[in-house]
């Protein structure tokens, strides 16, 4: 089992049965057919999982084809540039994990042989993989008894069990995994996890559960209350801080634009963008972007017109991201802080990898037609 089953919530004598009885037999005729459930692998599912961890079925699929096409292994992965993998996770977010998923990878090919480990708690052991990983690994690739717990089937969860719990504590994680670890019908934890996926994607939805098709209706405490939508109870959250960030898009009279490479170790790392930084007290947007290019760059530089200001959420804050037109007057380009730079013409941009808000300041740099003079 993945936790103690002490720490399991209170289900009933029958309940095991009645729950993916129906719930499997409803996974049979509604079940999808997804790119990665063909060809089932240890390193498939594992590149879905971590695809599908931030991003939604339909926006994850391209995504999948494309990272397939061109790392179909995991040689393939441990052997690419580090820039080639970020450039095909680019619009994904996470790029921390893109890189983690590179580092594991290159880890089994020198450490197991390029093979990953058929227990769970092996799986666990590596490097760059946890807990959700690890389960849906060992269950969806290696038919292991061992429930998986993301956001769809802790919604469902919480809404089976009527769970008055704030289900972001860990506490509460564990009496769901633990729960789950009792229901799981003993070698068809692949299936069992799968389907219950599938409810939460298709059938209980966040806003709008459709209780009146769904399988698990007779034992839903939640839908039995009359109001399923108030589970899972959620911690309040706090509001995000808002920055507002400068960023030069200089440019040259040779048609080029000067991109900065980030530290591999802060957030974002080793993605291109348009150098720049966060407005400090009492600065302009100007001095801002003339600061930071001189700290960054080495950089003297002249900020011309406004380009255009992207907004953006990270988890933990909100951006309004200011993008100004600039030429160097001064200095030869240094990293820094930065790890390193480039000029590129303008139609080769888009080679590089760009977090989600440069690649908004990229399509404006692209429709500005003719560079203004200034
Ligand atoms: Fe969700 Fe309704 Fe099904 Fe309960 S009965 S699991 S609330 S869809």
């Amino acid at each position: 089992m993945t936790m103690s089953s002490d720490e399991a919530y209170p289900i009933s004598r029958g309940m095991a049965p009645a729950f993916h009885g129906p719930l499997l037999a409803w996974f049979a005729r509604h079940r999808r057919d997804l790119p990665w459930r063909r060809r089932r692998t240890a390193y498939r599912v594992w590149v879905s999982e971590n695809m599908l961890q931030q991003t939604r079925i339909d926006q994850a699929m391209p995504y999948f084809h494309r990272f397939m096409a061109q790392f179909p292994t995991l040689a393939a992965l441990a052997g690419a540039e580090r820039q080639a993998v970020l450039k095909v996770w680019e619009g994904l977010g996470y790029y921390s994990r893109a890189v983690r998923m590179q580092e594991t990878a290159r880890y089994l090919m020198r450490e197991r042989g390029g093979r990953f480990p058929r227990t769970y708690e092996g799986l666990l052991a590596l490097p760059g993989i946890g807990p959700y990983s690890a389960a849906a690994i060992a269950s969806l690739a290696f038919g292991l008894d061992h429930a998986v717990l993301d956001g769809n089937v802790i919604r469902v969860m919480a809404r089976v069990l009527a769970l008055p719990e704030v289900t972001d504590l860990p506490r509460t994680r564990r009496g769901l995994q633990a729960t789950l670890d009792r229901l799981l019908p003993r070698g068809r934890a692949g299936e069992f996890n799968e389907a219950i996926m599938e409810l939460g994607a298709l059938v209980c939805l966040p806003a709008r559960p459709d209780c009146g098709s769904c399988p698990l209706a007779q034992v839903c405490r939640g839908r039995a209350e009359g109001e399923p939508t108030r589970y899972p109870v959620r911690k309040a959250k706090k509001k995000l801080p808002h920055r507002h960030v400068g960023a030069g898009v200089i440019i040259d009279d040779r048609g080029r634009v000067l991109i900065a490479r980030r530290h591999e170790d802060d957030m974002l790392g080793g993605m291109w963008e348009f150098p720049g930084g966060g407005v400090e007290e009492g600065e302009t947007l100007p001095e801002c972007i003339r600061r930071e290019l001189k700290e960054e760059l080495d950089l003297d530089v002249r900020v011309g017109p406004h380009l255009v200001t992207v907004r953006h959420t990270f988890s933990h804050f909100r951006m309004d991201l200011h993008a100004y037109w600039v030429r160097v007057t001064g200095g030869r380009p240094r990293a820094l802080g930065c790890d390193g730079w480039k000029w590129v013409p303008r139609d080769k941009l888009d080679a590089f990898p760009f977090p989600k808000a440069d690649q908004k300041i990229l399509a404006a740099v692209r429709a500005a037609g003719p560079w203004p003079a200034f």
